[in-house]
C-alpha cells in the first residue's frame, strides 16, 4: 500500500519554504529600514546640535568683532562660556586679544593659522599644548569692515567629547564628525560598516556619522525578525489551505488519472453467500482508492468524479483486467462468479461487446463467471436494455443493482432478461423494525420469484435479516453480518478454509 505519509511531509515542507525565506527577507528589510530611519534621525540631530552651537559661538565672535569695546570686555564677557576654550582676536596674522582661560599658547596660533588661511567657516585643527597635540574645532569670523581682522572661537575638547566624542547614549556605538575633511576623534575610522550613517548640515561645512550600537541593530532586527516568523508561519497556513482546497476540487481527477498508473487502485472482494447452503458463490468486486496525494478516497466519491471526467470506461477496463488477474491466482473448487460494477456509459460504448466476448472467454478459462451489476437507472434507456441480451449469450450474468431506488415500474422488468435482482440495503434495513418499507420488500421479494430470476439481498447486517430473508427464500446474501469486503488474500483464506 502506498505510503502517502512522505510526500504530505514534502508538501508541507515546500509550503512552509516558499514563504518563510520570502517573508523572513521581506521582514530583515524592514528592520533594516527602521535601524536606517532611525541612525539618519539620530545624526540628523547630531548635526543640528553642532549647528546650533556653531551658530552660538558665530554670534560670540561677531560680539567680539563688531560689539565690544575692548580686550578686557571679551575676556569679561566670555568668562563664563563653558564651551569655549579659549577666544582670539587676530589682525593681520598677529593675536592681538586672548581670554586666556587655557594653556593655549597665542603664538602658536600664528605658526597653524598664517593670516591668508584665517578666513570665515568652521575648522579642526591640530594645536600643539603642553601634553601634546589636541584636535580641536575652530569657528573663524573675518571681520567684514577689515578683511584682516578676525575672531577665532576655538571649542573646548571636553565640550566636543561630551557631545559627540563621548556619548552615552547607548543606541550609538561611535559617533564621529568631519569638518572641512579632517575627522573628530582624529583616529576613529567609521562609514565601513554595513548601518554606518552619515548626515551634513546644509549650510555648514559639518557632518557626522554614527554607527548603531549591538543593542539597536538587535533591538530592531530581531523584533522584525520576531514579527516575520508568525506571520511566515500564516502565510504557509493560508497557502497549505489554499493548495489542499484547490487539490481536493480540481485535481483530483488527475491524481486519480495518475493513481491509476501508479498502482494506487486496488480490488476488495465481497463474497456472495448461497443461502441455501451458506457457501460462497461468488463475490462483487469493490474498487478502492489509496491515493498518495488524498489519502484514502471512498468510491462514492471518486467514481461520479470518473464519470464527470470521461474516465470511467478505462477504470471500468482495470476493474475487469485486474479482477481477472486477481482471481487467476486463486485456487477455488466450484465456479464462481465474479460480479464487476458497469457503468452506464461502458454499456453504450461501440466496443463494449468485443471486450465483453473477449473477458467472458477468459473468465471461463478460469472456472469463473462474469457478472456485470447495473443500476435501474441503466434500464431506462432503449440501448441500455437491448445490449443485455446480447450480453447474457456471451455467458456474461446480469444483475440489476440497487434495486428499489430508482424509479422503475415493476413491470418493467417484465421485459427484461436478466438473472439476478440485488434488492438495495435501504429495505434489507427494514426487517425487524416498523416500517413503510416493509411491505415493499416483500412485493419485490414475491415479483422476483414470480419472474424466476434470483434475489440479492444488499447490506445484511444482522442475524435476524440474514434468518429473514432466508425463510423468504431469499437465495444469496451480501453484507457485513456474513463477510464485509476484503483484500484478496484475505478472501483467498477464506476459500481455503471451507473447502
Ligand atoms: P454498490 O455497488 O451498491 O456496492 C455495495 C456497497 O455496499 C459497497 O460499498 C459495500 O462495501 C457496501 N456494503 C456491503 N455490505 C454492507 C453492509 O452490510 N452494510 C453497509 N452499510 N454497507 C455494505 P463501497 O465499496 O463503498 O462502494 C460504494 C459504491 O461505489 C458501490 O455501491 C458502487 O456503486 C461504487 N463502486 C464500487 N466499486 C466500483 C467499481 O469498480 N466500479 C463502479 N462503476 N462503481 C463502483
Ligand atoms: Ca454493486
Ligand atoms: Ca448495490
Amino acid at each position: 500500500m502506498p505510503n502517502k505519509k512522505k510526500p504530505i511531509i514534502k508538501k508541507i515542507l515546500f509550503i512552509l519554504l516558499i514563504p518563510m525565506p520570502i517573508v523572513l527577507m521581506a521582514c530583515f528589510q524592514l528592520g533594516k529600514t527602521s535601524l536606517n530611519t532611525e541612525l539618519n534621525l539620530l545624526a540628523n540631530a547630531y548635526v543640528r546640535q553642532l549647528e546650533e552651537q556653531i551658530d552660538d559661538l558665530r554670534d560670540e565672535n561677531k560680539q567680539a568683532l563688531y560689539d565690544a569695546t575692548s580686550c578686557e570686555q571679551i575676556q569679561k564677557d566670555l568668562l563664563f562660556e563653558s564651551f569655549l576654550r579659549e577666544m582670539l582676536i587676530v589682525d593681520n596674522g598677529k593675536v592681538v586679544c586672548s581670554s586666556k582661560r587655557t594653556t593655549l599658547e597665542a603664538n602658536s596660533v600664528e605658526k597653524l593659522l598664517p593670516s591668508h588661511q584665517i578666513n570665515s567657516g568652521e575648522y579642526l585643527f591640530d594645536f600643539p599644548y603642553e601634553k601634546g597635540v589636541i584636535r580641536s574645532l575652530l569657528v573663524i569670523d573675518t571681520d567684514k569692515n577689515n578683511p584682516q581682522r578676525s575672531a577665532i572661537s576655538v571649542v573646548d575638547q571636553s565640550y566636543i567629547n561630551l557631545h559627540l566624542g563621548l556619548t552615552s547614549d547607548d543606541r550609538i556605538q561611535t559617533l564621529r564628525m568631519v569638518v572641512g575633511g579632517k575627522t573628530y576623534p582624529p583616529h576613529l575610522t567609521t562609514g565601513k560598516q554595513p548601518y554606518s550613517t552619515t548626515a551634513k548640515s546644509s549650510y555648514l561645512n559639518v557632518e557626522v556619522t554614527i554607527e548603531p550600537s549591538a543593542k539597536l541593530k538587535r533591538e530592531k532586527l530581531s523584533l522584525f525578525m520576531l514579527i516575520g516568523l508568525p506571520v511566515s508561519l500564516s502565510i504557509s497556513m493560508l497557502f497549505y489551505l489554499l493548495q489542499y482546497w484547490s487539490e481536493s476540487r480540481g485535481s483530483l481527477i488527475e491524481s486519480l488519472k495518475r493513481g491509476l498508473k501508479t498502482d494506487e487502485l486496488f480490488l476488495v472482494y465481497q463474497p456472495l453467500i448461497d443461502s441455501t447452503n451458506n457457501k460462497i458463490m461468488g463475490v462483487e468486486a469493490l474498487l478502492r482508492w489509496e491515493s498518495s496525494k488524498h489519502g484514502f478516497i471512498r468510491p462514492d466519491i471518486f467514481i461520479p468524479i470518473a464519470e464527470q471526467h470521461n474516465f470511467i470506461n478505462t477504470i471500468t477496463d482495470f476493474v475487469l483486467e485486474r479482477a481477472l488477474d486477481d482471481w487467476k491466482t486463486v485456487n477455488h473448487q466450484n465456479q464462481l462468479h465474479i460480479g464487476v460494477n458497469i457503468p452506464a456509459s461502458y454499456l453504450v460504448d461501440e466496443q463494449c461487446l468485443n471486450k465483453f466476448k473477449i473477458f467472458a472467454k477468459q473468465f471461463k478459462s478460469e472456472n469463473l463467471v462474469l457478472g456485470i451489476e447495473i443500476t435501474e437507472r441503466q434500464l431506462l434507456s432503449e440501448k441500455g436494455r437491448a445490449i443485455l441480451s446480447d450480453v447474457r449469450a456471451l455467458g456474461i450474468e446480469v444483475s440489476i443493482d440497487d434495486f428499489g431506488t430508482g424509479y422503475t415500474a415493476l413491470s418493467v422488468l417484465q421485459d427484461i432478461k436478466f438473472d439476478y435482482l440485488k434488492i438495495d440495503r435501504c429495505f434489507i434495513n427494514t426487517i425487524g423494525v416498523e416500517s413503510v418499507n416493509a411491505p415493499i420488500l416483500n412485493s419485490i421479494i414475491s415479483l422476483a420469484h414470480q419472474l424466476e430470476v434470483s434475489i440479492v439481498a444488499e447490506g445484511v447486517e444482522t442475524q435476524q435479516q440474514s434468518e429473514y430473508l432466508t425463510s423468504q427464500n431469499v437465495q444469496i446474501l451480501q453484507g457485513y453480518y456474513l463477510y464485509k469486503p476484503m483484500p484478496l488474500e484475505a478472501i483467498k483464506n477464506t476459500l481455503h478454509n471451507m473447502i
